[in-house]
């Protein structure tokens, strides 16, 4: 694949400058330094997702050593952090990695149609100075999954007789004042929770929170700070401190989901078990906070600390559970009768699912339907070439994938470079059956599930939920296979020979240091698993290992990280990796 250097022609335009587009970014200048490529960002700022919440309290569910990149580490002493030290990192990521002068800000990308004789895609942007077109080799889409211009809210009956203010949180109005005042949330999701004590307390506090749910969702506390990512970087420093913690909680990730899987009614009772404890005595656990579904068959939401818990305890917030019969001009009147009364109405009632920020495609004059396209290792759809995708678990944190995503994308690119292609296409096996890209049952999935591509029940075809398996699928294992079409619009006489047809195919070697994970689906209990976590030799841990907060470490399901921390002056043992049973999931699904 020979560099393109034309002035609006490029090697791969990215599209996004969120945790994709930047983590895109960084990997080609890491991987391919010879590539010319730019960032089409359609907002103002980069960071996506996380310069467009604004709402009270914004932050990670997920822990920051997973959520983080993997190259760079996560140096705050918050595990679970705030959207702007979020913003932060990922804004420093970009400078660090000299990304800035390569966004192009207000650059809404409006349709991209790929043409096999050039082997480019011809990309329009709407500007403010105009429409602008650009031509690349490649196009990665690091969109994210939902529509930036309107969240989701359902048609409430009688919501123009409400007196009040209505505010969706994608919309969040910078001025909103609702100090002293009641509120209602709609809906019971990762938003509400970390909502409802962000707006109880400080000088701004509301005077009353209620959340209002038709379906509890399983809540879990996990402890904001990480006392043994903080251990292991003070012993072993930053960046070999982060790769410990980053195994360690991959490794506990991959392990309480699978466990939440097979063994949920375990799991729904442990739960069940620290709720009771955090709640107060004789509160309606079951009313409130067990799902009629399974653990994470939708998700599962962490709140730091047990705030939402504490904040129930004081009375400030109460979480009520029923149907919504009409809004009325001073708040809520539910089926059962009951009336909320309300001076604001925050409906925290989800996203609109938009995968490739809604952009029109074709590829030689046909437009692309997604839904007649099957997802290849998660990164390439089916019978379209040369386009790369960034979607990241919804069961774990979603840079993970994006990190492995990049990585086989440098490596395709490489191979290419290697055998002069330009054009790959995955062609799908037309007999094999497909099912819809996400077994997720959130909402917010099921009312898209049909505009989305599709997935096959090979391993490359297949959405997969296992870091382990995305190791071994994208970072270790071959770059090509037979799904893959080579083809080379201008054939470079010089190029070595087609690897896929020689005896011994040559193989481009990953460039990241593999991380190890144990494989789950051949132990069958964490403490027993191949690779062990890593821990700090106690014997030789330089400043004391702070033990968590016993008053948030009691429970496992409220422990500052759900593995036990040696005492220094004790401990001769290794780190106890938690019974599969008694961890709460420390893991983030997208909302
Ligand atoms: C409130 C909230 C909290 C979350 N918390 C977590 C968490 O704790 N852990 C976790 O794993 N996941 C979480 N998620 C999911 C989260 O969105 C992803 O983890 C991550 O931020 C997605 O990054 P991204 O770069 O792929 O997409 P985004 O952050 O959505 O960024 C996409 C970018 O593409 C741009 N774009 C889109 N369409 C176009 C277009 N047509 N032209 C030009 N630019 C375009 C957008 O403007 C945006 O800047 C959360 C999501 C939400 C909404």
């Amino acid at each position: 694949m020979t560099s393109i250097t034309t002035a609006d022609q490029l090697d791969v335009l990215i599209i996004g400058a969120g945790i994709s587009g930047i983590g895109a970014g960084r990997y080609l200048r890491t991987h391919c330094p010879d590539k010319t490529f730019a960032i089409l960002e359609g907002r103002e700022a980069s960071g996506g997702t996380w310069d467009l919440f604004r709402y009270p309290g914004i932050r990670s569910d997920s822990d920051l050593h997973t959520f983080g990149y993997e190259f760079k580490p996560w140096r705050d002493k918050d595990a679970i952090a705030d959207g702007s030290k979020i913003l932060g990192y990922l804004r420093e990521t970009a400078t660090e990695n000299d990304l800035d002068e390569l966004i192009r800000f207000n650059h809404r990308v409006i349709g991209a149609s790929w043409d096999s004789a050039e082997a480019l895609w011809t990309v329009e942007a709407e500007t403010p100075e105009g429409a602008r077109t650009f031509r690349a080799r490649w196009v990665f889409a690091g969109t994210g999954y939902y529509n930036y211009d309107e969240g989701y809210t359902p048609v409430f009956p009688g919501r123009d007789d409400f007196e009040g203010t209505i505010v969706h949180p994608q919309h969040w109005p910078e001025d909103l004042d609702y100090a002293g005042k009641k509120v209602v949330v709609i809906g019971s999701g990762a938003t509400a929770v970390t909502l409802i004590p962000a707006m109880t307390s400080g000088p701004s506090a509301a005077a009353h929170v209620t959340m209002l749910q038709r379906t509890p969702t399983f809540v879990t506390a996990l402890p904001r700070e990480d006392k043994i990512a903080q251990a292991l970087r003070r012993t072993f420093g930053e960046e070999r401190g982060y790769r410990l913690t980053r195994r360690k909680n991959i490794t506990v990730q991959h392990w309480t989901w699978r466990l939440a899987r097979r063994f949920p009614d375990q799991t729904r009772a442990l739960l069940r078990k620290a709720q009771v404890k955090a709640l107060p005595e004789g509160y309606d656990v079951d009313t409130h906070f067990n799902p009629p579904y399974n653990p994470w068959d939708q998700r599962l939401c962490v709140v730091p600390d047990g705030d939402l818990f504490k904040t129930i305890r004081s009375g400030k917030a109460d979480v009520v559970t029923d149907r919504i019969e009409t809004f009325t001009p001073n708040g809520i009147r539910l089926a059962s009768g009951q009336e909320l009364e309300a001076d604001i109405i925050v409906t925290e009632t989800g996203l609109n699912l938009r995968l490739f920020g809604g952009i029109p495609m074709t590829v030689d004059g046909a437009p692309v339907h997604f839904p007649d396209t099957v997802v290849y290792r998660g990164l390439m759809l089916s019978g379209v070439p040369n386009l790369a995708l960034s979607i990241g678990y919804t069961n774990a944190s979603w840079t993970l994938k994006v990190g492995l995503l990049c990585e086989y994308f440098t490596r395709l690119l490489r191979y290419m470079d290697t055998y002069a292609y330009d054009t790959v296409r995955a062609e799908a096996d037309p007999a094999m059956p497909t099912r819809p890209v996400l077994d997720f049952a959130a909402g917010y999935i099921q009312r898209s599930i049909d505009e989305m591509p599709r997935q096959g029940d090979r391993e490359q075809w297949q959405t997969s939920t296992g870091f382990a398996d995305d190791v071994r699928l994208l970072r270790n294992g071959s770059v090509y296979d037979e799904y893959l079409h080579f083809t080379s619009a201008a054939a470079d006489p010089t190029a070595a020979a087609d690897p896929t047809a020689a005896a011994e195919p040559v193989e481009v070697p990953a460039v990241a240091e593999p991380v190890e994970v144990p494989d789950p689906t051949t132990a069958a209990n964490p403490t027993t698993a191949t690779e062990p976590v890593e821990v700090p030799d106690p014997t030789t841990v330089a400043e004391p290992v702070e033990v968590p907060d016993p008053t948030t470490a009691a429970d496992p399901t409220t422990a500052a990280e759900p593995v036990e921390v040696p005492d220094p002056t004790t401990a001769a043992a290794p780190v106890e990796v938690p019974e599969p049973t008694a961890v709460a999931e420390p893991v983030e699904v997208p909302a």
